[in-house]
């Protein structure tokens, strides 16, 4: 029996968890079961894999197993851009090759589509709302990207909109941002509703355990024999659905980087405050700078700040968390100086599954294993396409779509340790400081 090596440990102050309706968990797995399909991850993509293995198989039982309660993860503490257009962050316009960034909008809008038509079909109360978003700049450096993207934009033939200053503070309330560019195909929602919603929707072959961290694994007869605290479970056919975790099962090794970014949300501003404030009420900015700051206004007038990054080799929680919220604070402040005495509510921090080379891992891993793995940070739309696509591709479907994940050149590669700790911190600490103001 070889040993996972690293199990997920999400701090406890995610926003999103608790202000979304709560739920009750599904029982975690005890004893031991033997079934044709298991998946390991109920985030967006392991919920997604499930959902679709369960239509092409309906007479089998699909095991779901989350080492967490379903919203605890990452899935449920991201900033809830659900976004359509690629945005290559190798290529100078952003765009970069024409035929590949068409094929990564094909597969956005196919996620989008997903998500509104389960949203609809399972009255999921999770604030979704069609409502663009914009990317602000208060730097020339900012500017600049935002200059180049939009010739990407028209190369792909993209809708967007430029506003300049006192347009950016009519929207947004905040005066800080000097250019900005609204593009109108971004879902906002509140994350953590959504991936509740798809947990207590899941088709009835589905089996979810919830609070049931896999922790050993092996391979007999065809195989896969998964162990935990509780008993075990015998897996005919094994998804891999669980971010940067993949490589505490041996997987992709050396090749994913489990990098956190952290957010706070303030409490709802009152109405004094949101009138001070001004701007539209429903809003999400993603920066310019990507080392700069996201912000969400929400249905329930609170303000979210998302910003700063560490490395975590192990994927689990850490002690940065404890000090970034006075970082928060101070991005706070600057963008929102009439509103002083609001505090935050939550901060929390969250993993990202990144690759140097910014691929992604879909298809076999071994005989009998599969993964869709490493969304890069924009798991709302990626996760929810690949793990259906994956279960479409595993049933012995072929189209475009699948073809072209299969032929992506996947995670390239990491420097060995401690190179690799030391490279990656610097280039974040760096990326954050050259963010300057925008951070
Ligand atoms: C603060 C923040 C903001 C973000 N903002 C956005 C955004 O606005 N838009 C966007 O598209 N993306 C955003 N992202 C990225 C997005 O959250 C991820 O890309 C997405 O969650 C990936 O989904 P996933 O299902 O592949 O993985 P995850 O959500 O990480 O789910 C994997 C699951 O596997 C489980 N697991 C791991 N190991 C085991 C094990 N041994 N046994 C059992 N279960 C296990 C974990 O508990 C976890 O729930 C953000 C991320 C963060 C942290």
């Amino acid at each position: 029996m070889q040993h996972v090596r690293s199990t997920p440990a999400d701090d406890r102050g995610c926003g999103w968890f608790h202000l979304s309706p709560p739920r009750q968990a599904r029982p975690a797995h005890a004893g031991s079961k033997d079934a044709p399909w298991v998946v390991i991850g109920a985030g967006l993509t392991g919920l997604s894999a499930a959902r679709r293995l369960a239509q092409h198989f309906p007479s089998d039982e699909i095991v779901l197993v989350e080492a967490q309660e379903v919203g605890f993860g990452a899935s449920g503490r991201n900033s809830g851009f659900a976004i359509d257009l690629p945005h290559d962050i190798g290529a100078a316009d952003y765009i970069g090759d024409p035929a590949t960034a068409r094929m990564n909008l094909k597969l956005n809008l196919a996620a989008q589509d997903i998500i509104r038509k389960l949203v609809v079909e399972h009255d999921i109360a999770c604030d979704l709302r069609p409502v663009g978003k914009y990317q602000g700049a208060a730097e020339p450096r900012g500017i600049a990207v935002l200059d180049a993207y939009r010739r990407g934009l028209d190369k792909l033939g993209q809708d967007y909109q430029v506003l300049d200053e006192d347009a950016m503070r009519a929207h947004l309330g905040t005066g800080f941002y000097s250019k900005g560019l609204f593009t109108p195909g971004t879902m906002l929602l509140q994350p953590a509703a959504l991936v509740k919603g798809l947990a207590d929707s899941l088709p009835s072959n589905v089996t979810l355990y919830e609070n049931t961290p896999i922790t050993g694994f092996d391979y007999a007869n065809d195989k896969t024999i998964l162990t935990h605290q509780g008993g075990r479970i015998t897996a005919g056919r094994l998804l891999l659905t669980n971010n940067a975790f993949a490589s505490s099962f041996g997987f992709l090794k050396g090749k994913l980087l489990p990098v956190f970014t952290y957010a706070s949300m303030s409490r709802p501003l009152t109405a004094e405050e949101q009138a001070r404030l001004g701007g539209r009420d429903f809003w999400g900015l993603i920066p310019a700078d990507p080392f700069g700051s996201t912000l969400r206004r929400t249905s329930d007038n609170r303000l979210l700040v998302r910003n700063s990054f560490s490395f975590n080799p192990n994927g689990r929680s850490s002690s940065f968390v404890r000090g970034v919220g006075a970082y928060h604070r101070a991005s706070f402040a600057r963008r929102f100086p009439m509103l002083p005495g609001v505090e935050f509510d939550f901060t929390w921090g969250g993993a990202m599954c990144l690759s140097r080379n910014h691929a992604a891992h879909f298809g076999q891993l071994r005989p009998g294993v599969y993964g869709a793995l490493c969304c890069n940070g924009l798991g709302i739309t990626r996760g929810t396409i690949t793990g259906a696509l994956l279960a479409d591709w595993l049933a012995g479907e072929r189209n475009e779509l699948i073809d072209f994940l299969m032929s992506a050149p996947g995670p390239c590669a990491n420097p060995p340790q401690p190179l690799l700790s030391l490279g990656v911190n610097l280039n974040l600490r760096w990326g954050q400081r050259r963010a300057g103001k925008e951070s």
